[in-house]
């Protein structure tokens, strides 16, 4: 097997291992888990697409780890294939994330999507029929009921039928918050 690059280059400086590679070799990594006294050299962003890139590196050999570094330099940087490889995906070529910008977001936008509000409990349900918002005290709480029961009563609306479905709903969610505050 031919070795990587020398590991200091004419200027008596380490170079970073990944072939093409002419930063400083600054940061260390072992090259196997079997073998962590045994390093690689790499610049700062190599190392740490080499992290995240580990357990994608994981199952192969140092000699196909070295394959792979030299191919994903055999084209220009973008070819990379760190940094989604690291996800269980393997290699995606062509996508290179430096920044990790698409850190915890999957790329086919299967992010929960704030506009779609999530199903209310009982308990909001019920705070939003009363005009209430948390924290209430039970005080509050039968204050409101008072003066909602006064304002939907079907006596106070000509006996709409309306009004004693609200009424209604109204009755529900206060059992709700007098159970949810008691
Ligand atoms: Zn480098």
């Amino acid at each position: 097997m031919t070795p990587l690059r020398s590991d200091f280059g004419a200027t008596g400086v380490r170079c970073c291992d990944v072939p093409g590679c002419t930063s400083a070799g600054e940061f260390r990594a072992p090259k196997a888990r079997d073998r962590l006294n045994d390093y690689y050299w790499f610049c700062l962003e190599h190392v740490r697409e080499y992290n995240r890139a580990w357990n994608y590196y994981a199952g192969m050999s140092e000699a196909e780890v070295e394959a792979d570094l030299r191919r994903s330099t055999t084209w220009n940087r973008p070819s990379w294939p760190f940094g989604t490889a690291a996800k269980g995906e393997g290699p995606a070529w062509g996508f290179r994330d430096p920044f990790d910008l698409f850190d915890g977001e999957s790329p086919n936008g299967e992010r929960h999507d704030p506009s779609q509000p999530r199903p209310q409990s009982a308990e909001e349900k019920a705070f939003q029929t009363m005009h209430l918002s948390p924290p209430v005290t039970i005080a509050e709480l039968k204050a409101q009921y008072k003066s909602l029961v006064k304002i939907h009563h079907p006596d106070a609306n000509g006996g709409d039928r309306e009004a004693e479905e609200r009424l209604k709903l109204i009755n529900d969610a206060y059992t709700t918050l007098k159970r949810f505050l008691g």
